[in-house]
């Protein structure tokens, strides 16, 4: 079905099949018809590659995707959704709907079986619910997977892409950091969704390293990481002491060893930090 992201056709697919949005799912569709290329084209799809999505919606990004690559899979979890899919996407013969929650679905057999041969990447307008437990389940099982092309909140996106040394960094820039280099695109405004939400968004692309950014093992650097940014402001000797549950003088000793100041804050320290402190703790 053609022109997937008029607001007039959307209405009458939804109303046909008495569709009505779940707040809780996250469902804010896309109704902006220059959004859905876009992401296609700045996420990778073409030939020889597989596309994987998350959330279909009514079809609108699956299709433009199709129309670039080899394949899609799309793991949408709203069984409500499947016939609407059946109409919208009818004319196309290169997507899968997998009928699954994203965050409980076994993602490396997934990938596995559906893109065998193909290079892979994702592409996906998120749920707001589950970014970044979506973003860092893709990330931590290593999946053999090129990069992430995401729809994000607006302020997510900005945190996600926060550079170490600046006040936006937190604990989940760091981590997207270890696996992968982040790149904001482009922004999307608000009344581009039906329904409308109260925020922006930005499209976000993390391109997967082939290796950690720096040499710690991932147990110890994201102990370390949640421990440092658990106390905003403080300094690292209190945070470290409090996060890993140590004496004040162990965790001193532990900057000590890995030589950063006890007094600096996580906002200042770069990923290389980060893993010399892990690396003290083995
Ligand atoms: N791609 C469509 C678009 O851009 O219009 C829909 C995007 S909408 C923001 C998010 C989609 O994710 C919805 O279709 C929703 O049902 C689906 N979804 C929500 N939670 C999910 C989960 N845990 N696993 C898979 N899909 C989920």
């Amino acid at each position: 079905m053609e022109q997937l992201s008029n607001i007039g056709v959307i209405r009458d697919v939804l109303s046909r099949h008495g569709f009505t949005f779940s707040k809780s799912l996250g469902q804010n569709f896309l109704i902006n018809p220059a959004v859905c290329p876009r992401m296609a084209e700045l996420g990778g799809a073409g030939p020889g590659v597989g596309m994987l999505e998350i959330g279909a919606g009514i079809g609108v990004l699956t299709a433009e995707l199709a129309k670039r690559a080899d394949k899609v899979v799309c793991v949408e979890i709203d069984t409500r959704l499947l016939p609407v899919l059946d109409e919208t996407l009818a004319g196309y013969d290169n997507i899968e709907i997998v009928n699954a929650d994203v965050m409980q679905v076994d993602l490396s057999a997934l990938v596995a079986e559906k893109f065998a041969g193909m290079q892979v990447a994702v592409c996906a307008n998120l749920p707001y619910y589950i970014t970044s437990p979506v973003i860092m389940r893709l990330l931590e099982q290593r999946l053999p997977i090129r990069s992430i092309t995401v729809m994000v909140q607006k302020e997510a996106a900005q945190r996600l892409c926060a550079r170490p040394g600046t006040r936006e960094v937190g604990a989940v820039s760091i981590a997207v950091r270890y696996y992968s280099e982040p790149k904001l695109l482009f922004q999307v405004s608000r009344g581009s969704f039906l329904p409308a939400p109260d925020v922006d968004s930005a499209v976000i692309r993390l391109d997967v390293l082939p290796n950690p950014a720096v040499d710690a093992p991932p147990e110890a650097f994201f102990r370390v990481v949640r421990a440092a940014f658990s106390m905003r402001r403080k300094t690292l000797l209190n945070c470290l002491s409090g996060g890993l549950g140590i004496p004040k003088a162990e965790a001193d000793s532990l900057l000590i060893r890995a030589g950063v100041p006890s007094s600096a804050r996580a906002e200042q320290l770069d990923l290389e930090q980060f893993a010399s402190i892990a690396r003290s703790l083995l």
